[in-house]
């Protein structure tokens, strides 16, 4: 009988496993992660775990019994060290496995600040893994002065809940303004505005020059000579796919793990999904870092593995969450060249368009009009950017 093993225990993995069992796959199915828990999300690990809202078992995926009871073998704390495309084994531990399919859901890595510059001083913190969190959260005492390097959604995420837990907070961004690289002046004005009313320090164009500090970080110094002190410090400043294990087995990559519009990679019978995998798009290619981009491709590749030959059409939706403030994304707003303001008081849409196309919303606190853009966004559609902007169009008309 036919044997899938999946690299990675995480948000893809799990999915990807589930699915091969709902889809009737009756062989074998291994997932192995490296890390000691079973599969987690890992969006509340920057928002409610961290302020000690959510216990550790409704992070779980699934609950505890649900691996053995869908026959799925779970293997957990084993890194995965190399994999054999020619002859179909994997290593792990010390066991060699053999598979028939194999999935690659590796995930991503953070980036490092270098240690040159004081990225690895005890006391600086990355923010990826239940162990990372688990790490920082003891240093999260009221009064206490936090460093953030990089003001993307996992930066302000951490920002929110230090600034909740009565922590000092400074943001340092390297580019003229936050959230630059993922959204539109309007949006980082907004969040901008939030922050400072919540007494954090928002430094953007200021680059940072080193982690300082004798044993522990104690400080920083900025590009512009500018000293600051601190008692911790957290980075957030993007990850990278994780495909050392693929590169070693031959696979090609391209801004990830390379696969076509199912999500095979070059090798046969091997696979990838989520954020360590790219694929076609637009003439080009596309990597995503979103759980509902991971578990739709994982899904996509289970059913693939079986045979259903479907193409995976991405729909990318993502929120973030920051004080009161609950954001969601639909759609990518990459090439957009104007933005709508669509400004109800409380609450608020940003919307991207490309000429007279509609590529992607903002919503702030807005859900009816994010679930109304998704509508229109996945089913290829557009809106008229003046009834958009109009505050007393119902948007659901727009729909019709
Ligand atoms: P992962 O969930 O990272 O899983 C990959 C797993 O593979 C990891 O456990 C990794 O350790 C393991 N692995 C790697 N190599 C090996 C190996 N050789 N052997 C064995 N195991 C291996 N997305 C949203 O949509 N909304 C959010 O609000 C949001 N917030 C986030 C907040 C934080 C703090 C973080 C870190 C991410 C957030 N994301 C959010 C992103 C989202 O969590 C990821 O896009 C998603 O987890 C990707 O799933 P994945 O399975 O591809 O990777």
């Amino acid at each position: 009988m036919m044997h899938v093993a999946i690299i990675g225990a995480g948000q893809a993995g799990a999915a990807l496993a589930a699915r091969l069992r709902s889809a009737g796959h009756i062989g074998a199915i291994t997932l192995i992660g490296d890390e000691p828990v079973a599969p987690y999300q890992r969006p509340p690990l920057s928002k409610a775990y961290l302020l000690g809202e959510m216990p550790l078992d409704r992070l779980l995926l699934r609950a505890p019994d649900f691996w053995a009871a869908q026959d799925i073998w779970l293997v957990t704390g084993t890194p995965v060290t190399a994999v054999d495309a020619a002859a179909r084994t994997l290593r792990m531990g010390d066991e060699t496995l053999a598979w028939d399919h194999l999935a690659f859901t590796t995930g991503a890595v953070v980036r490092r600040l270098p240690a040159a510059i004081g990225g690895d001083l005890p006391g600086v913190h990355y923010v990826r893994t239940l162990a990372d969190v688990d790490g920082m959260a003891p240093e999260f005492v009221a009064g206490r002065r936090v460093l953030i390097v990089g003001g993307g959604y996992i930066g302000l995420e951490a920002a929110a809940v230090a600034a909740k837990k009565g922590l000092r907070v400074t943001v340092v961004e390297a580019a003229p303004r936050i959230l630059q690289r993922v959204a539109a002046p309007e949006t980082s004005d907004y969040f901008r505005a939030l922050h400072t009313a919540h007494g954090v320090a928002v430094l953007e164009g200021t680059g940072l020059a080193r982690l300082t500090g004798a044993g522990r970080v104690t400080g920083a110094e900025l590009a512009d000579g500018r000293q600051l002190a601190c008692d911790f410090a957290i980075v957030g400043v993007g990850i990278l796919p994780a495909t050392a294990l693929a590169e070693a087995a031959g696979l090609v990559l391209d801004n990830g793990i390379a696969t076509d519009d199912q999500g095979r990679t070059s090798a046969p019978q091997v696979w990838a999904a989520g954020d360590c995998a790219s694929f076609p798009h637009a003439g080009g290619r596309l990597r995503l870092e979103s759980v509902p981009g991971a578990i739709d491709m994982a899904e996509c590749v289970a059913e693939n593995i079986l045979g259903a030959g479907k193409t995976y059409v991405p729909k990318p939706w993502f929120w973030s969450d920051q004080y009161d403030v609950k954001l969601q994304i639909a759609g990518l707003n990459t090439g957009y060249d104007r933005v709508i303001v669509r400004d109800g008081g409380a609450v608020r849409s940003h919307w991207y368009y490309r000429g007279d196309r509609l590529l992607a919303v903002d919503a702030m606190n807005d859900p009816r009009g994010f679930m109304i853009a998704r509508r229109l966004i996945d089913a290829g559609r557009s809106a008229d950017p003046v009834r958009v902007a109009d505050p007393a169009t119902d948007l659901k008309a727009l729909l019709a």
